[in-house]
């Protein structure tokens, strides 16, 4: 049975920066964490910065990407920097992916760590860019396919592929 990496936030952990949750009732969320299929994770409680903390984004409206290959920062609105603490959020994710032999994540959309197709641009006014957060971006580097909260239809048609419904389906073909 394959294993799905989940955003902690998203099953009911308070860890958000806020100290609250991002609870999801979907139904088919509901289905694998009773099968057991889930591993609840949070990057940045596993990289060591409090809850609640001070909210982070990736400045000047990089991504994910810049801040692995080190041209980017991830900051707080006082400037802090906390770029150390999500790589090594980051990176503790991955190996707890590879632990339970996981090929895909849900993950919540618009986090630094954590969003898939949107991310905040490092103003901290409320604007979104294009981009993914740090997690989704090493994750994804490593082969890891990764879904927003809000497309857990097409995580549900990944799943049949990888355990195999999908090339049956195809090798009934001619
Ligand atoms: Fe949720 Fe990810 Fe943020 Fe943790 S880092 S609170 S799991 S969105």
């Amino acid at each position: 049975m394959d294993r799905i990496l989940v955003s902690a936030c998203l099953l009911g952990r308070r860890v958000r920066y806020d100290g609250r949750a991002k609870t999801s009732d979907d139904a088919l969320l509901t289905a694998w964490r009773s099968e057991g299929r889930l591993v609840s994770f949070c990057p940045e409680v596993a990289g060591g910065l409090p809850v609640p903390r001070p909210p982070a984004e990736i400045e000047a409206g990089a991504g994910g990407e810049a801040v692995l290959n080190g041209t980017a920062r991830v900051l707080r609105p006082d400037g802090g920097d906390v770029t150390d603490m999500f790589l090594i959020g980051a990176n503790a994710a991955l190996t707890t992916a590879r632990s339970f032999g996981v090929r895909m994540a849900i993950l919540k959309e618009g986090s630094p760590s954590c969003g898939i197709f949107r991310i905040y641009d490092g103003s901290f006014e409320g604007r979104s860019v294009a981009g993914e957060g740090v997690t989704a971006a090493l994750l994804t580097a490593n082969g890891i396919q990764v879904f927003g909260e809000d497309d857990l239809g097409a995580a549900a048609a990944h799943l049949a592929h990888l355990e195999g419904t999908g090339e049956h389906r195809a090798d009934t073909h001619p």
